[in-house]
């Protein structure tokens, strides 16, 4: 829990990013434009990351580990756009398969409505991400203390707090800033809204003239609302 002092900052540093932010934005060509912005926030957020590893506490973290990408990941919409640009500059045959990936994880989701099952993200390959550099920043945030939570799926993970205040000012600051252009920008499930971004090509079009359904139902609960990290 953050005392009133440090969530007041907490507070004046997601104001400060928003305001960069959205004087950068202004400045974005196009849809195009709009959604490379978001290349920014995601260098910000491994900066933030690299910077918690290099002074605080060492995260149990490792390539090949993959507890994390087996639990609901949200994106916003440039964050998806940004996916499937990349996913879309790939050969054909890697298109294809990105996604018949998506589609048996929305068949497999589909499922289990009720209480879905520990999933694997459809861009976990081998138990590496294939998609590293463009992954959001939601996943550049995770991380964790402990190995044995994670493998035990302990519902609190140890986590670095420095680490998730600053991301999540990086994070809640540039969402309002989209908002503020005024372009939607709210968490959606990652792989359900990378498959409607690639199989809808107006999608974008859509999100740019201010559609917030451009990849579908809004979420009821909107996680990019300013939250305050707490321990866990
Ligand atoms: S996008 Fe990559 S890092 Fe994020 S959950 Fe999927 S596989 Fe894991």
């Amino acid at each position: 829990m953050l005392t009133d002092d440090e969530r007041a900052a907490f507070l004046q540093s997601i104001t400060r990013v928003r305001q960069r932010a959205a004087q950068a934005l202004r400045q974005a060509q196009g849809a195009d434009g709009a959604v490379a912005f978001i290349a920014q926030l995601h260098r910000g957020v491994d900066a933030v990351a690299e910077q918690a590893r290099a002074t605080g506490p060492q995260p149990a973290c490792q390539a090949g580990c993959a507890h994390c990408c087996h639990l609901r990941v949200e994106a916003t919409e440039p964050e998806v756009f940004h996916i499937a640009q990349h996913l879309r500059a790939q050969p054909p045959a890697a298109q294809a398969d990105a996604i018949s990936a998506l589609q048996r994880h929305a068949t497999t989701a589909a499922l289990n409505p009720a209480s879905p099952a520990r999933q694997a993200c459809s861009f976990l390959v081998d138990d590496r991400c294939s998609i590293y550099a463009h992954r959001p920043a939601a996943c550049r945030k995770a991380h964790s203390l402990s190995v044995q939570h994670c493998s035990e799926q302990s519902a609190t993970i140890p986590q670095n707090l420095r680490l998730l205040v600053d991301a999540e000012a990086l994070m809640a600051g540039t969402t309002l800033a989209y908002r503020d252009r005024p372009l939607p920008a709210s968490a959606h499930e990652l792989n359900t809204a990378v498959l409607a971004a690639l199989t809808d090509p107006a999608a974008l079009h859509r999100w740019y003239q201010g559609d917030p359904a451009a990849l579908g139902p809004t979420p009821a609960q909107d996680p990019h609302t300013p939250n305050t990290p707490q321990h866990s």
